[in-house]
């Protein structure tokens, strides 16, 4: 899939916007980015608040972390954004998130159990363990776990999801936080959880790639 730099730009601005209005996004935690042509990306600039970005606001930079188009710095994790685009280099979209309740589900170290379907379509989420945000420690390890699973938790600091397209990466950092949500509620009323069968949570599992 092909997304020209326009393109590109128009969706990080629109999809950050909404990620922040949903609370997925913090006033400067969190960064975006989509896939431009020649290599490049356009990703969201390094501390700028988040909840009123604009096209010009953005940064299309090179898999060296030079600038091509725009003013500001790029987001400190730009070297992540682009790991994780080698791990899988049919992806154009990638998001990372300060998403609160998924963040603290990372830090508790709680698998997703099967309690309904996107936990299981979720369940490989992998575990990336603290590194220094920014760090080229931190985007090798998101490089690895990005090759297992569209989608990880960063411990201590946040999440890293890919998609497709970047709509596609925004979904699932909903449905991360969406289950994750649930996840709480259900601790917080106590009791045991009731979980989905085994012969169902296997065939729901089968088809996770193709939702
Ligand atoms: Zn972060």
């Amino acid at each position: 899939m092909t997304t020209t730099n326009a393109e590109a730009r128009e969706l990080v601005v629109q999809i950050t916007n909404e990620m922040f209005s949903l609370g997925l996004l913090t006033a400067t935690g969190g960064n975006v980015s989509a896939k431009g042509e020649d290599d490049t990306i356009w990703i969201t600039p390094s501390r700028l608040y988040k909840g009123n970005l604009h096209e010009q606001d953005l940064v299309r930079i090179r898999p060296d972390g030079s600038t091509v188009e725009g003013e500001r710095n790029p987001s400190v994790e730009w070297q992540m954004h682009f790991s994780s685009y080698r791990a899988r280099p049919d992806m154009t979209g990638a998001l990372h998130t300060h998403a609160p309740i998924a963040t603290a589900m990372g830090i508790v170290g709680l698998p997703f159990p099967p309690i309904n379907t996107d936990a299981i379509f979720l369940r490989d989420t992998q575990l990336v363990p603290w590194f220094m945000p920014g760090s080229k420690e931190l985007a090798d390890a998101v490089e690895e776990a990005i090759r297992k699973s569209r989608g990880c938790f960063l411990q201590n600091h946040g999440l890293m999801t890919v998609g497709k397209t970047l709509r596609d990466a925004a979904t699932r950092a909903m449905n991360l936080e969406e289950t994750a949500k649930i996840v709480l509620y259900c601790k917080q009323f106590g009791g045991e959880l009731t979980l989905i069968p085994d012969e169902w949570v296997g065939k729901l599992a089968a088809i996770a790639d193709f939702i």
